[in-house]
């Protein structure tokens, strides 16, 4: 019991709770998307992925984003907001780390920052451990063959107390580590010589439930472990309880005599006798066995060859090559070695993940241990009943289809994946109990003890190795069923949604996309739009950002333009002037080197304008709606999208049926998503007929416009700041189409005048960002792309490949997180 104590302790002693980077002095106020507290402690519910940042405002007014091995201050803003694209400067975690200390106020973590680069410190704790179990099992086993059973039990119970208090005391890392090393040195060695003991001193009717009973005991040590890792949440003083709870073993101890076995191998005679009269008046037999009559039970000992460490009976010395003197007999070494270490390995990873696995760790390791139990008196029922071949196939077998089932469970099927690693708990439980049996009847007594012991040190290179796979699901990617074809949902069909939807089905060709809209061409704003490739600028949005993300549309639209899809997508390059009244307002924009062949108006070009005073002239391109839209949904279907018309009112209706929701909804995120910094920007303009007209005339402040496109020319427009107005106004359209005459009069001549009013979705800086979403145990991320406002055109394909990325690595920790309740 005392060694399942500390076998297990770690898992409780090494958790890593929720942390973030440390910042110097004091915290006014902190944010967590729309969350604010007054204090980093009361967010920590709120903070659910490591990917997001905590934002912290500092008495002195420095903003801080605080990341969990990184922090950075925001420079030239003030402004306590989620969301920030200026400068920032990066700064190491060099003012040490803030924890979640509501679960556990104190772990050998938290105590010496074994995160971030120290991290894999704190993940050797178990493996170094085990290390020490192995080399201690080997040391006294052998001790213990010379010493006796009863002196090695009285000092490995007594190190195993003292070095459990020592690991309470130790000062750093490294002296834990080293304590923590002899506890496992000795605690090992005491389970092997206990192992011993018990088997030495049952007959051998009995010796199959004995052993197993061992093995129960130390089930119910890893239930101790769960029991005071729950009252006690601060690492030392719970390592002194669990340390305690030892106490009545070792005291135990000394009234234990030692085994007839051994006080015969060493030729101790009377002494053994005296004990056999002992067990003989204990167990009422009136004629205790002689001598003479131990000596030829001894001559069959299993129970010395069980152990490994205590066949005294063989005069010949034997070496490990004689468990392959033969192909038969090499055979059956290499199997027996194979189960030793799965069953380790297995009893091991599926008692150390426990506690990952969601729900209450604390219960989930309880169970864990519970569960051995009834697999024992399985295992002894079956080696009775059906022997042990036919036990341990079924058994082993079993487990490895468990382990597979675990792999298809979906992450939040939290119970199933708790019932199942229960399952597995249990039939790796027979296998691991009865190999030590069998193994020891596999075998001729000559050789007996050579194949239990190497067979031994296999399961413990199995249980050195189990910490390590347990780690392993945090870095170890692979696609489970459930999760084969992520499935992506991405809302809006406008321009955004669309472009967002193609670039996603072509960048990540492994998962399923689906638009669901309320409504799509021609109703959405992307098809009142001019479609005119001329960025406006989007103040919260650094203008490198901005500049890629318009290069990179320009390019994708260039290409097409130059292919034979340019016609059915609605591409084409049309060259104009912009024009301003004074000179100052012509600064040059970022954009002028993306577009092709920007310059300076020359005179000759300015008469035509005489009200003008200077312009610039330039090609750029051009989409018309709707055939650019038709295009984007044809493309998406051939690429297998699917497209769905329905209304969303929550983001999480949509849990149920999809992996991941790519949020492009415009103006519609202000309701479904409570955005209230997205405004409106009523535009009302004139689609008119007008083939004629093959160059673009735009008045530098915006509002009055002349687009010419494949299909008809765009006339414009308005920018009516929050309004929500979709009806046309026909004084408007008369302003416009006197204003677009002033500018081109042969417009006079344009027929088949259409109006058309949209609501540019405008915010301070394009939401381009993932979001966690998180209710209770569920979770939904979300990559929000909206908010293009004056500029969707312009900026689309680029946002696109933005919101795509995101996307991947939205898959990419969803994988992460369900390899994660893998074993
Ligand atoms: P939308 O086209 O509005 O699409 C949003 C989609 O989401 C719609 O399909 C809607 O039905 C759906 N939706 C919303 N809420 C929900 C919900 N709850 N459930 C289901 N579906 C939902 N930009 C340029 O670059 N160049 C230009 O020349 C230009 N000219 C413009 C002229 C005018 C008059 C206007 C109004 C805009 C202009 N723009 C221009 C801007 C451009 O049109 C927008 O930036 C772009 O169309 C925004 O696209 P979107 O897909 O985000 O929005």
């Amino acid at each position: 019991m005392s060694c399942g104590i500390h076998y297990l302790a770690s898992v409780f002693m090494a958790v890593t709770p929720k942390f973030v980077c440390s910042i110097p002095g004091n915290v006014s106020s902190v944010l967590y998307y729309n969350s604010s507290a007054s204090s980093i402690e009361d967010v920590w519910t709120l903070w659910t992925s490591t990917d997001n940042y905590i934002v912290a405002q500092m008495e002195n007014g420095e903003i801080w984003e605080l990341n969990q091995c990184s922090r950075s201050r925001r420079e030239g803003s003030l402004d306590l907001a989620y969301e920030y694209n200026g400068n920032k400067s990066v700064f190491s975690c060099s003012h040490g780390y803030i924890y979640d200390h509501t679960k556990w106020t104190s772990t050998i973590v938290t105590e010496w920052d074994l995160v971030c680069k120290r991290e894999w410190l704190a993940k050797l704790t178990q493996p170094t451990f085990m290390l020490g179990v192995l080399i201690g099992a080997v040391i006294f086993g052998d001790i213990a063959d010379r010493m006796g059973r009863r002196h090695i039990m009285w000092f490995t119970s007594i190190g195993q107390f003292l070095f459990g208090i020592v690991v309470a005391f130790t000062f750093d890392y490294y002296s834990f580590v080293v304590a923590r090393f002899l506890l496992a040195m000795v605690s090992s060695g005491y389970l092997v010589v206990v192992f011993v003991y018990v088997t030495e001193y049952v007959g051998i009717k009995v010796r199959t439930w004995a052993s197993m009973h061992v093995h129960a005991f130390f089930a119910l040590g890893v239930m101790v472990v769960a029991l005071v890792g729950f009252l006690v949440r601060t690492w030392w003083v719970y390592q002194i309880f669990l340390s305690i709870t030892t106490l009545p073993f070792v005291l135990c101890c000394w009234m234990l005599p030692e085994t007839p076995f051994w006080l015969l191998s060493v030729g101790r005679y009377e002494e053994a006798q005296k004990v056999i009269n002992i067990m003989a008046r204990w167990n009422k037999v009136s004629t205790p066995c002689k001598i003479s009559e131990l000596c030829s039970i001894q001559q069959d000992a299993l129970v010395s060859s069980r152990t490994g460490d205590n066949d005294v009976s063989t005069t010949k010395k034997h070496n490990i090559l004689d468990l392959f003197c033969n192909r038969y007999i090499a055979r059956r070494t290499i199997t027996v070695w194979l189960i030793w270490f799965t069953g380790s390995l297995g009893y091991y990873v599926f008692s150390l993940s426990s506690v990952n696995l969601g729900g209450n760790e604390y219960l989930n390791l309880f169970l864990i241990g519970v569960v051995e139990l009834p697999s024992y008196v399985i295992a002894c029922i079956g080696m009775d009943k059906l022997g042990r071949r036919n036990t341990l196939i079924p058994s082993l077998i079993s487990s490895a289809l468990i382990c597979v089932l675990i792999m298809l469970i979906p992450q939040d099927f939290n119970a199933l994946i708790i019932l199942a690693n229960m399952a597995g708990k249990f039939t790796i439980g027979v296998a691991f109990g009865l190999i030590y049996l069998y193994t020891a009847e596999l075998y001729p007594t000559i050789v007996r003890s050579l194949a239990v012991g190497s067979g031994s040190m296999m399961c413990r290179v199995g249980s050195v190795v189990a910490p390590f796979c347990v780690y392993l699901t945090s870095i170890w990617i692979f696609m489970p069923l459930s999760m084969s074809k992520p499935r992506i949902a991405v809302i809006g069909a406008g321009l955004i949604g669309l472009s967002a939807a193609v670039c996603i089905s072509e960048t990540i060709p492994t998962c399923s996309v689906t638009i669901i809209s309320d409504e799509f061409t021609p109703n959405t704003t992307s098809d009142v739009a001019a479609g005119m490739l001329i960025p406006h600028t989007y103040p919260g949005t650094p203008i490198y950002q901005q500049k890629q993300w318009f290069k990179e549309t320009f390019d994708y639209l260039f290409a097409i333009n130059n292919s034979s899809e340019a016609p059915s997508a609605g591409i084409s390059l049309v060259s104009g002037w912009q024009i301003f009244k004074t000179s100052s307002s012509a600064e040059l924009p970022f954009w002028s080197d993306i577009v092709l062949g920007f310059r300076a108006m020359t005179e000759m070009e300015l008469k035509k304008f005489p009200q003008y005073r200077f312009g610039q002239a330039f090609t750029t391109l051009k989409c018309d709606c709707p055939s650019y839209l038709l295009w984007l949904e044809k493309r998406l279907k051939g690429n297998g999208g699917e497209v769905h018309a329905k209304r969303i009112a929550n983001l999480w209706d949509l849990q149920n049926n999809y992996d991941i929701v790519v949020n492009c909804t415009g103006i519609g995120s202000r309701q479904l998503i409570g955005d209230l910094k997205i405004y409106p920007v009523r535009g009302q303009v004139l689609k008119v007929h007008a083939p004629w007209l093959n160059h673009f005339i735009r008045d530098g402040d915006g509002l009055s416009y002349i687009y010419p496109g494949i299909h008809n020319v765009t006339l414009g427009g308005t920018r009516e700041k929050g309004s929500w107005n979709l009806s046309p106004d026909p004084n408007i359209s008369k302003d416009i189409f006197d204003k677009c005459c002033a500018l081109e009069p042969s417009l006079q001549k344009a027929q088949d005048i259409k109006v058309r009013v949209g609501l540019r979705p405008s915010r301070l800086a394009v939401r381009l960002q993932k979001e966690i979403l998180v209710q209770g145990e569920k979770k939904l991320p979300v990559v929000h792309n909206y908010g293009h406002g004056s500029g969707g055109f312009s900026m689309h394909w680029g946002t696109a490949k933005e919101a795509a990325r995101l996307v991947g690595e939205c898959i990419a920790t969803l994988q992460d997180s369900l390899s994660k309740a893998k074993l």
